[in-house]
């Protein structure tokens, strides 16, 4: 096939022991269509717009035709699903091969929904076009607002029908990440692979990822921490935007510290540390005030399948992980501090900050408020919009800012643009999001279009971002979410 497309891709994956995966091609299609296309993102990994959005972008989009230096394989992995632990694998997907950029970055280009795997088990290895249309949505909207994601390139149109609760028209993503390898990889090479598979999986990662920890003394502590750090920083920023993952699954938690797999997800509008979207589950574990814990938990199940690497004997292995694994909570804490203080207009710590942030949550949560439209109405001063402007403890409360505001250098004007910076005018909000998806499915890509133009830029406060701001009415009733 001819490259004017772009491609230049490799397949350094593949080059791990072969426990980790099974070469499988996606399973053609009937009648390839691309419905969307991210035309920025390609452009970022130097692929022609013009080229893709052509008939070759459907043939590949779809899975009917691979592009010139790609090697389809089904990954391998485990993982621990609501807690239990389970062999899972690629049921769905395959990674095409990694797209090195101008820039020579390496990206992987996986399909999603593209036909059965070894590893589909009772599965059709399909997906639903909604359900990948509305990753597209989510995923882009992350980051725009600066959340580390996995991307969407485009989302494929099957011409084919599969079998759901009812029948849906079938579609494939094309998922752009730094690369796919999940806790769940590692927790597979410690339950059926060797110490060596172990190994090579680590030096792998840790090569693709964390280049700048080769020559430490115990490398694979540091290894450790550093994933430590960084899913605590990426949780942190969740709970900065109010994303609820929904499935926090060990197989969907990434080594690189990007967020993926958007199936249950949502967005909290009124804020309430309880708040679960997701029709599966129902104990709450994977609620919003519990995601922090749950990363924790995941973290625990990493470093668990790290031990035979960290040291050769069992009980200092512990002790290294236990050491490594404590840093978590303040990781945490240090992060979600720093951005609420920025969310705040704050741009040095105080030791009462800690208390003035809980406080205002719990305002939030007492009176029903809307989370990102409380931290719009503080930035632009607009309290009377907001539901927390009933309560009493609130003057108060805004007493206390203000004077905390004014024991800092900073102008009115910085402390604007800070806040400007670091609160959202939109969010995904759900029932724009349904509207989107009830357009497009039915063949009208425009309302899907105009959202994705608005999430693009969600610190612009812009006058036309404004009828994207509120949430569902209340007649819209409880949001709830399938995967
Ligand atoms: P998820 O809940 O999206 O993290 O998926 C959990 C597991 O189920 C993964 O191994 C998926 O590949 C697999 N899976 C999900 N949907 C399907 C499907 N339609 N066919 C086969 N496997 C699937
Ligand atoms: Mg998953
Ligand atoms: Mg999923």
């Amino acid at each position: 096939t001819d490259n004017h497309i772009g491609w230049k891709m490799d397949n350094s994956y593949s080059r791990l022991p072969n426990i980790f995966y099974s070469l499988q091609a996606p399973t053609p299609v009937k009648a390839p269509e691309v419905v969307i296309f991210n035309e920025s993102l390609a452009e970022d990994l130097g692929l022609d717009s013009e080229a893709l959005q052509s008939k070759a972008g459907a043939g590949i989009f779809g899975g009917n035709e691979v592009p010139e230096g790609g090697n389809p394989l089904a990954q391998a992995y485990a993982g621990h699903q609501f807690g239990h632990f389970t062999m899972l694998g690629d049921g769905r997907a395959v990674l095409l091969g990694e797209q090195v950029t101008p820039d020579g970055d390496r990206f992987d280009i996986q399909l999603k929904g593209s036909g059965w795997t070894p590893y589909s088990r009772g599965g059709d290895g399909r997906a639903g076009l909604g359900a990948m249309l509305r990753e597209f949505i989510i995923s882009e909207a992350m980051a725009g607002l600066g959340v580390p994601t996995t991307r969407s390139l485009a989302v494929a149109a099957t011409g084919e029908q599969i079998i759901r609760e009812t029948m849906q028209y079938g579609a494939v993503l094309t998922r752009v990440a730094a690369s796919h390898l999940r806790v769940g990889t590692f927790q597979f090479a410690a339950n059926w692979g060797k110490k060596d598979d172990l190994r090579e999986l680590a030096d792998y990662a840790i090569k693709r990822h964390y280049p700048e920890l080769a020559g430490e003394e115990n490398i694979y502590v540091s290894f450790l921490k550093k994933v430590i750090k960084k899913q605590a920083a990426l949780i942190a920023k969740w709970q900065h935007v109010g994303f609820i993952h929904g499935v926090m699954n060990t197989d969907n938690m990434t080594i690189s510290g990007e967020t993926i797999d958007y199936g249950p997800c949502a967005f909290m509008d009124t804020f309430d540390p309880a708040t679960v979207f997701s029709s599966i589950d129902r104990e709450g574990r994977y609620a919003y005030g519990n995601q922090p814990y749950i990363g924790g938990w995941n973290l625990s199940r990493f470093a668990e399948a790290l031990l035979p690497l960290l040291h050769d004997d069992e009980d200092e292995a512990v002790k290294l992980a236990e050491e490594a694994l404590s840093e978590y909570p303040e990781a945490f804490e240090t992060e979600f501090l720093s951005g609420m203080r920025r969310k705040l207009g704050l741009f040095h710590e105080e030791k009462e900050d800690k208390a003035l942030i809980s406080d205002l949550l719990n305002l939030m949560n007492k009176t029903e408020a809307d989370y990102t439209n409380t931290f719009k109405a503080l930035t632009f001063g607009k309290l009377e919009q907001t539901g927390l402007f009933k309560a009493e403890e609130f003057a108060q409360w805004h007493e206390k800012w203000q004077e905390r505001l004014g024991r800092q250098a900073q102008t009115k004007d910085d402390v604007h643009e800070l806040m400007c910076n670091s609160n959202p005018a939109v969010i995904p909000r759900n029932h724009r999001v349904e509207e989107a998806l009830d357009a497009a499915v039915k063949g009208d890509m425009s309302v899907m279009l105009k959202l994705l133009e608005i999430l693009a830029n969600p610190y612009e406060h812009s006058p036309e971002q404004t009828e994207f701001c509120q949430p569902a009415p209340p007649s819209a009733g409880p949001y709830r979410t399938f995967c």
